[in-house]
This record gives structure tokens, sequence and C-alpha cells, in this order.
């Protein structure tokens, strides 16, 4: 059994912290809002009245927040809180940058401390299920020390490199996802204009060279995927809020590291678009009747 302080208790968060419980260890939460502590509470996890004391005995620390600005913040209060030797692991989804300024406060700090970036895919239902994948950054020996919790709260944990490389890796993998929905997309709206049913071009493409996740299990038009957003209206699954937030993330990163990335500016513009058009929270692949739309004349 080990003590884990879990900050941020919130979609993530909450089913992840529960897991662990479940798991056997001792689990100190704290969230900002009190009903995500409550739920965490009736999960079985003692709740702390600030982040500074659900640390103070911990070895182990997950933070779960929003954005990067969220978790500095919260890194910034809690390193000097921290035992000597305790783990620090970021399960968020953030910018490059601001992981590897984590990293280097809780470096900068001494005592010890280890650190590991460690952002997840899977969305809720896989933190309910413990089946996320964690995409990890930073120190082989973090690593090796966090991979049996990271375990419990997931089915695949992949050391990705040094600090800010779990970042990285997901937000290359997410801007990959963001092109392809929009080229799956893009292809059924055409087959439409040329008289090509959904269905053929599904069962040649997911055979061929065409073939991605954007098609074989998210497919974006309902019928051919009987489990894909497309047949429930469009209900997340991926929302594409999030989709349009790791898009501009893997933007800022293209930004500061000088890489070019014309299709991934496009596919966070056209996310952009389509959020502003009021469909932030339906389902990414949803964006398939935005395109359909601006294709009619
Ligand atoms: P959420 O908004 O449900 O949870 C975030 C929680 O952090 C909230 O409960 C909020 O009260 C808390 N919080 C904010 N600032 C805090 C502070 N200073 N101290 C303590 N608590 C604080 O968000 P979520 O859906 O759980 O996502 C969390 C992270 O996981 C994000 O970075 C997101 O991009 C990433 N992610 C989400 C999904 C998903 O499907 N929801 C999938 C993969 C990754």
């Amino acid at each position: 059994m080990t003590t884990i302080a879990f900050i941020g208790l919130g979609h993530m968060g909450g089913p992840m912290a529960a897991n662990l419980v479940k798991a056997g260890h001792q689990v100190v939460g704290f969230d900002l809002s009190p009903a995500s502590c409550d739920q965490a509470r009736a999960d079985g996890a003692s709740i702390a009245g600030s982040a500074g004391e659900a640390v103070r005995d911990a070895d182990v620390v997950i933070t779960m927040l929003p954005a990067g600005k969220h978790v500095l913040s919260v890194w910034t209060g809690i390193v000097s809180a921290v035992k000597p030797g305790t783990l620090l692991i970021d399960c968020s989804t953030i910018d490059v940058d601001s992981a590897r300024r984590a990293h280097s406060l809780a470096q900068e700090q001494g005592g010890n401390l280890q650190s590991l970036d460690a952002p997840v895919s899977g969305g809720v239902g896989g933190a309910k299920a413990a089946t996320l994948t964690f995409m990890a950054g930073g120190a082989p020996e973090a690593f090796a020390r966090a991979e049996p919790i990271l375990s419990q709260m997931g089915k695949k944990v992949v050391h990705c490199g040094d600090a800010g490389a779990g970042q990285a890796a997901k937000i290359c993998n997410n801007m990959i996802l963001g092109i392809s929905m929009i080229g799956v997309a893009e292809a059924f709206v055409l087959a439409e204009k040329l008289g090509l049913s959904h269905q053929a071009l599904f069962d040649v493409a997911s055979t061929a060279s065409g073939q991605c996740w954007s098609l074989t299990t998210y497919c974006p038009v309902p019928g051919p995927v009987p489990a894909s957003p497309a047949n429930n209206g469009y209900k997340p699954g991926f929302a594409a809020a999030l989709m349009l937030k790791d898009l501009r993330l893997a933007q800022e990163a293209a930004l500061s590291s000088g890489a070019t990335t014309p299709l991934g500016a496009e596919a966070a513009q056209l996310y952009s678009l389509f959020a502003a058009a009021g469909h932030e929270g339906d389902d990414f692949s949803g964006i398939i009747n935005f395109i359909r739309g601006q294709t009619k004349t």
C-alpha cells in the first residue's frame, strides 16, 4: 500500500483516484470543487483541506488538472510541502513547455524529488474501467517507480523519453487523430456527391490504404461501425472542445520548436470554427456535418 495524494478529482481524476482506492492504496484527495470532493469521499478517499495538506504524508502525488497554468500553480505550492524523495506525476494534458517547467520545479527543490509527465488517452470510459493508456516522460527511475501505480489505472504504460516526452507523444498522436478524422469526413462527403454509398466506401477504405482509426473505430457516418458516436447523435465520446484543446497545444509546440505542421494548423482552425458554431460538446467526429454544410451550394 502506498499513500497517494490525488489533486484534481474531476471527470478523469475522480474515477482514476477511485481505482487507486480499489487497488488498496491510501488516497488523500483535494479539489477546489466540493462536489468532486464529496464523490471522491464516497469512493473511499480521504479529503484534505488544501493541496499542501493532501501531499504532506504522501509517497506519490498525482495531479489531473485542466491546463498548464493550473499544474504549475499547484506544483509551485506543493514542491516545498512534500516529503524528501516523493514522486510527482502529472497526468493532465498540458503544453510541453509547462510540463518541462513542472519537472524543473521538482528538480530545483532538492530533496531528491522525482517527477513524471504522464498524460492519458482513453477518456472518461477508460478512466472508469482502468483501461487508460499512459504516455510518460521523465527519468527511468521515476518511470520504474510510477509504472506499477499507473498500471492500476490503465492497460498500457509507455515510457516515451525524458521530461515532456509524454506530453509530446500525446499531442503528436492527437494531431494525427484530428487530421485523419477531417480526412475521413471529407472522403465521405465527396462520396455522397459522387453517388457512392457510405457502406461501399467503408468496405473498400477499411481494408485498403485509407484504413485508419478514425474510419474503422470512430466512423463519422452512421451505419458501418455501430458503436461509433455517429450512431448516437454525435454524443461524446471525445468532445470537440478537447480535440481543439489538443490541436492548439500541438500548434503551440510546433511554433516553439520550429516544426512545420500545415495540416495540423488547418485542423485546429476547422475545429475552432466547429466549436464556435456551438458544437463544443459534440463528439469530434461530428465535424463531418460541419464540412457537409460548408460544401452545400
Ligand atoms: P475536469 O474539469 O472534469 O477536472 C479538472 C478538475 O481540476 C476540476 O474538478 C477542478 O475543480 C480541479 N481543479 C482545477 N484547479 C485546481 C486546483 N488549483 N486545485 C485543485 N483542483 C483544481 O477535467 P477532466 O475532464 O477531468 O480533464 C483533466 C485533464 O485530463 C485535462 O488536462 C484534460 O485535457 C485531460 N484529459 C481529459 C480527457 C476526457 O475525456 N475528459 C481525456 C484525456 C485527457
